[in-house]
């Protein structure tokens, strides 16, 4: 090859990397009208796709751009639709949160199959079978407290359980910033 064959070909590399841009997430090659800049970041760090931006905040759960710390905008969407949904999660990989999320798995079977015995049956033989089981003295009693502590633990896990579930099966979309921050 000819030096004037190599000069024209990175004359023309360097005319497609500046017509195209680059996502600062996933790495691709993208035009300008598909990217935007969530954050201060600027250069090549500018850029990113709204997809890559959503997923990234799936997996890290932050709206801080690790960079320039600057914090995304973004707004929910709402849920994505019900085909790309996933399994609600443990709070985190750690064995008390897995237990956890077992136990609050477990104990809404139990509460769902008492609140049915409440409906279907009243509340009187609800509770005559619960000391039926117990007896009427101590144990009874301590039944019913840890009862109602476990609910209140129990009711705080799958609270966040499912704060985190919707967060992460919701659609947003993100504020550009290129007009705030160019001067
Ligand atoms: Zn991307
Ligand atoms: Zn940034």
């Amino acid at each position: 090859m000819t030096s004037a064959g190599a000069y024209e070909r990175t004359a023309s590399e360097r005319l497609r990397s500046a017509r195209s841009l680059q996502c600062r997430i996933c790495l691709a090659e993208d035009e300008k009208q598909n990217l935007i800049s969530p954050c201060k970041c600027r250069g090549t760090q500018a850029n990113v796709h709204v997809s890559c931006l959503s997923h990234l905040f799936e997996i890290m759960n932050t709206t801080t751009c690790q960079v320039c710390k600057e914090e995304y905008v973004m707004e929910r969407k709402g849920l994505k639709a019900w085909r790309e949904w996933s399994w609600p999660k443990p709070l985190s990989e750690s064995w008390e949160d897995e237990l956890d999320f077992r136990c609050a798995v477990l104990w809404s079977l139990f509460v769902a199959r008492m609140f049915y015995m409440f409906v279907a049956r009243g509340p009187t033989e609800m509770f005559e079978k619960v000391s039926g089981v117990l007896g009427d003295g101590k144990l009874y009693n301590f039944w019913w407290t840890s009862f109602a502590l476990n609910m209140v633990y129990y009711s705080s896990i799958l609270y966040s359980v499912v704060d985190n579930w919707i967060a992460a099966n919701s659609a947003y979309s993100w504020k550009d910033n290129k007009g705030k921050n160019v001067k």
